[in-house]
C-alpha cells in the first residue's frame, strides 16, 4: 500500500504565516500534478478555508463521554474513583462518586469497569469537523466550540479521519498538508507526530527566533525531520542577521518569504498566490521565493505520484 507523504507545517507562534504556507505549498503540489489534502489543524482558529474562498460542507459534531452516575444502580463501592487516572472523580465513602467535568480525559474507564453498569455516558458536542474543496484540493478543517478547552480530541477526530481515507482509498492523496495551531501543546505535538517531514514558520524577530527554537525542541525529541521557512523575511532589514543566528543554532532554513503586497491582495481576494490559474506577478517577490521553496523542498523529499 502506498501511503501518501505527510508535511506537517508548523510554527511555535502565533501570526507567523503557517497557514499561507501551508495554503502554498498545497496548491504548488496540486500545480504539478498531484492529488492533494490539506488538513487544517488549527481547531481554535481555522482559516485555511478563507484563504481558499471555500464553502465549509459535511458538518459533523464531535463528542466527548463524560461520566454519568445512575444512582439506582450505583452501590458506592469506589472503584470508579480508585481507578480514574485523572481523579475527576470526587468519592467519599459509602456516598456517590461525582464527576468532575473539568479533570475529565473521557478514557471511559470508569464506564468500562464499573460492576453495576452505574455510569452511562453524557456525551457532549465539543466541536465540528468539516470537509470542503476548492482549486482541486480537498480540506478537513475541525472546529473547537467556543469556550471549550478539548481541541486535542478536534485534532484527534481529524487524524482518525485521515486514517480512515488511508485505509479505504489509499491512492486518493499523494500529498497531505498538516496546518497546526501555534505554539507546542498536545494537538500541535500529534500532527508533528503524524508526518514525514515538518516545517516550522518564523519571522525575524526576538520572539520569532525563541519561539522557533522551542518547537524545534519538540520536533527533535519526536525524531522528525525538518526545515524552517522565514516568513517577512524583509522585515526591518534583518534577513541577513536573523539567517546567520539561525544557522549558529543549527537551523537547517527551506527557505524565506519577504514581504510582499500581493501576498496581502492574495489573502484579501480568497485566491493562493501560487494558483495556476491566478493573476498574480509572476516575477513578484513573493512569488518568486515560494516558487523557490517549493524547488528547495522537492530536493529535499521525495513526493511520488
Ligand atoms: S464503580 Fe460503579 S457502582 Fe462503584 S461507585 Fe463507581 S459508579 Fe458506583
Ligand atoms: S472517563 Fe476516564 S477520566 Fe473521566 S471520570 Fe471516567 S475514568 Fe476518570
Amino acid at each position: 500500500m502506498v501511503k501518501p507523504k505527510i508535511i506537517c507545517v508548523t510554527g511555535g507562534k502565533g501570526g507567523t504565516g503557517k497557514t499561507l504556507v501551508a495554503v502554498n505549498l498545497a496548491i504548488m503540489f496540486k500545480n504539478r500534478g498531484y492529488k492533494v489534502l490539506l488538513i487544517d489543524g488549527d481547531v481554535e482558529n481555522p482559516n485555511t478555508f478563507l484563504l481558499l474562498n471555500a464553502k465549509l460542507k459535511n458538518k459533523s459534531e464531535v463528542l466527548y463521554f463524560l461520566p454519568k452516575i445512575i444512582e439506582d444502580k450505583c452501590n458506592k463501592c469506589g472503584l470508579c474513583a480508585e481507578n480514574c487516572g485523572t481523579h475527576a472523580l470526587l468519592y467519599i465513602k459509602d456516598s456517590y462518586p461525582i464527576p468532575i467535568s473539568t479533570v475529565c480525559s473521557g478514557c471511559k474507564l470508569c464506564y468500562k469497569i464499573c460492576p453495576t453498569n452505574a455510569i452511562e455516558p453524557d456525551l457532549k458536542v465539543i466541536g465540528w469537523t468539516y470537509t470542503a474543496s476548492a482549486f482541486n484540493i480537498d480540506l478537513f478543517l475541525g472546529e473547537l466550540k467556543p469556550s471549550e478547552a478539548r481541541s486535542a480530541v478536534i485534532v484527534n477526530k481529524l487524524m482518525e479521519n485521515l486514517e480512515e481515507v488511508i485505509k479505504t482509498e489509499p491512492e486518493k492523496y499523494d500529498i497531505v498538508i498538516l496546518d497546526t495551531a501555534p505554539g507546542a501543546h498536545c494537538d500541535v505535538e500529534e500532527l508533528i507526530n503524524g508526518a514525514d517531514f515538518v516545517i516550522p514558520v518564523t519571522e525575524p524577530t526576538r520572539f520569532g527566533k525563541l519561539d522557533l527554537l522551542r518547537i524545534i525542541e519538540l520536533i527533535n525529541l519526536l525524531k522528525k525531520e525538518y526545515k524552517a521557512i522565514v516568513n517577512r523575511s524583509s522585515l526591518l532589514g534583518y534577513k541577513e542577521k536573523f539567517l546567520k543566528e539561525l544557522e549558529e543554532k543549527g537551523v537547517e532554513v527551506l527557505g524565506d518569504i519577504p514581504l510582499d503586497e500581493e501576498i496581502v491582495s492574495s489573502y484579501c481576494q480568497g485566491i493562493p498566490l501560487m494558483e495556476e490559474t491566478s493573476k498574480f506577478d509572476r516575477d513578484g517577490a513573493g512569488y518568486k521565493s515560494f516558487q523557490q521553496i517549493f524547488e528547495n523542498l522537492m530536493e529535499w523529499g521525495e513526493f511520488s505520484k
